[in-house]
């Protein structure tokens, strides 16, 4: 059993206010007499599973699923043991309010709904002071921070200081998906203004009313935000988090090699689809090297995914430069294309000789691709006629529609089974209902970075690992791709189910720390069995007895 002797300090009412130890209606009569909470609690002591009962009888009588997100964050602010057990055993129910899509609708608006601080705020106005900023966190062993400037928040464009919603949702999947333990995650929200008008002109923004600061202001906070964190939290892990594209990608070449870093609207983005098209090969019987992708939207995320996709044909044998030609991209200006002139640093990669267009349906009747994968924010591209010529030209075309939230979906599951009569293996980035086709169950896969980040950050704290490098990507993608089971695909499934994620998490950690260790990333020296290891330290909801 596990036990805590409680410090005076934490005795009476201020342990009903903390929330890492409150027990709420759970403190037993013992305890209650031990802790000076007599009187301070109703008299009937309940269970944990009673409390369970509770919340979930209260949750599912909101009306909004914005209340339900409210309920939930209120919740986690109060007792966050409770909150972690309501969200590890029904997951499925969970993830979508704590995380997208209504985490979107609670970024909007969070100046609104505002109800108590969670996380750190650090802003232009710290320049100087960041690290006093960091020493007033309340916990010292921070191990994951996962960090926004507020840029780009999901497919909503900039939302400035009311980005801190990710964060703090992020970190909620890394201790409900892999076991974190909560005490450990630390969300930042680094506000260096924001150049939305709307919010500039709601009384109610919380973030500094000015212009986003870019170029070496920035940079200068980031660095000394980085610097900081590293002498504050020795080792931790920072996951770079819906930076705008220009600085995500900079900021991910400028860190990676000298902290410990990711990004994981480049890197995790990158693994979970690569799990996806991994997993598809298993129904369409055609192997990686054999497929030509066609992306719609040639962002971080776009990007992201060539990248490991590029990766894995090398790990395989291929050519980069081959590897690379699997891959095409269609952005905002239309097909990669060398006649298109100077392009961003990130796309040079991928521009292509061949003919320009602004026609996706042109494009895609060219290209012949075997993959469509849409993640560029434009709700509804993929139109009848485009989903059409990728069911005529594959028997089984791969359509990923990974837009977030719900209402920036490139097209629907209904739609991509509908038009492509039940064949496409159909992924999304929002979660969408089971669809019945023709008498047929048909279960959208949900490309979930969650199914990859909240493991990969376990793997790090497990190892004490010093760096996070692209080889953890593509052995997390891997072992993902590997846990999805026949059943699965039948159903046209290509991740796992949400239930099962905690033990996905657990086996992408040991690869990863498998990978630190036998790479010298490790501060740690390798233990005998890594798995069981990873295991140990796997945080559980229960309650501790207080002595
Ligand atoms: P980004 O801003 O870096 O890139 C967006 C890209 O879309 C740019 O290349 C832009 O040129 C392109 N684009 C814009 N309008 C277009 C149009 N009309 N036609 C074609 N291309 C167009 O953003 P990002 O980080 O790459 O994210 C893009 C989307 O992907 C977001 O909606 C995000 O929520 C989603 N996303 C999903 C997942 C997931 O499913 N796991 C992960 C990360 C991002």
């Amino acid at each position: 059993m596990n036990y805590e002797t409680i410090p005076e300090l934490h005795r009476g009412v201020k342990i009903l206010h903390d929330p890492l130890r409150n027990k709420g209606t759970a403190f037993t009569e013992a305890e209650r007499e031990a802790l000076g909470l007599r009187g301070l609690l109703p008299p009937k002591v309940h269970s944990h599973a009673g409390q369970e009962l509770r919340v979930l009888g209260a949750l599912r009588s909101k009306v909004t699923d914005l209340e339900r997100y409210l309920y939930l964050m209120a919740l986690q602010d109060r007792n966050e043991t409770l909150f972690f057990r309501v969200v590890i055993n029904h997951i499925e129910e969970m993830m979508p309010l704590i995380y997208t899509p209504t985490v979107g609708q609670a970024c909007q608006e969070f100046g609104h709904i505002y109800q108590r601080p969670r996380g750190l705020y650090v802003s232009l106005e710290d320049r100087g002071r960041v690290k006093e900023v960091l020493e007033n966190w309340p916990h010292r062993d921070a191990r994951i921070i996962v960090v926004t400037d507020g840029e780009r928040i999901l497919g909503l464009g900039d939302l400035g200081s009311n980005g801190m919603g990710i964060p703090i949702g992020k970190l909620a999947l890394y201790t409900a998906c892999a076991g974190v333990n909560p005490a450990q995650c630390l969300p930042v929200m680094l506000d260096v203004g924001t150049d939305n008008e709307t919010l500039l002109n709601d009384r109610l923004y919380n973030g500094l009313e000015r212009k986003r600061s870019r170029g070496e202001r920035f940079d200068a906070l980031v660095e000394e935000f980085v610097t900081a964190a590293e002498e504050v939290f020795p080792g931790v892990l920072i996951q770079f988090e819906d930076f705008g594209n220009a600085n995500a990608f900079r900021l991910l070449a400028r860190y990676r090699d000298q902290i410990c870093c990711f990004d994981d609207d480049i890197q995790g983005t990158g693994a979970v689809t690569l799990a996806g098209i991994l997993a598809s090969q298993r129904i369409t019987g055609s192997p990686l090297a054999d497929q030509r992708i066609l992306f719609l939207g040639a962002g971080e995320a776009g990007i992201g995914i060539a990248d490991a996709v590029v990766a894995a044909l090398v790990d395989e044998g291929m050519d980069a430069a081959e590897a690379r030609e699997h891959c095409w991209f269609m952005d905002s200006q239309g097909l990669l294309v060398k006649e298109r002139g100077e392009v961003a640093v990130s796309k040079r990669p991928y521009v292509r000789e061949a003919k320009g267009t602004r026609s996706l349906l042109e494009a895609v009747n060219m290209i012949e691709p075997t993959a469509l994968i849409g993640i560029s924010g434009q709700p509804g591209k993929f139109t009848r006629e485009v989903v059409e010529a990728m069911a005529r030209i594959n028997k089984r075309p791969l359509v990923f529609a990974l837009s977030n939230p719900t209402s920036k979906s490139e097209c629907t599951a209904e739609q991509a089974y509908t038009w492509s009569e039940g064949r496409a293996i159909f992924a999304s980035g929002s979660p969408f209902d089971t669809v019945l086709y023709e008498g047929k169950k048909l279960v959208p896969g949900q490309g979930n970075n969650a199914y990859i980040f909240p493991g990969v950050g376990l793997g790090v704290i497990a190892s004490r690992a010093r760096r996070v490098n692209d080889k953890m990507f593509l052995a997390a993608a891997r072992t993902l791709a590997g846990l999805v089971t026949e059943g699965d695909l039948e159903q046209g499934r290509i991740y796992p189910p949400l239930s099962r994620i905690r033990y996905v998490s657990a086996a992408i950690a040991k690869e990863v720390a498998t990978i630190a260790y036998r790479d010298g990333l490790a501060d740690r020296e390798e233990p005998d069995d890594i798995q069981a290891d990873v295991y140990a330290q796997v945080y559980q909801p229960v309650y501790p007895h207080y002595a």
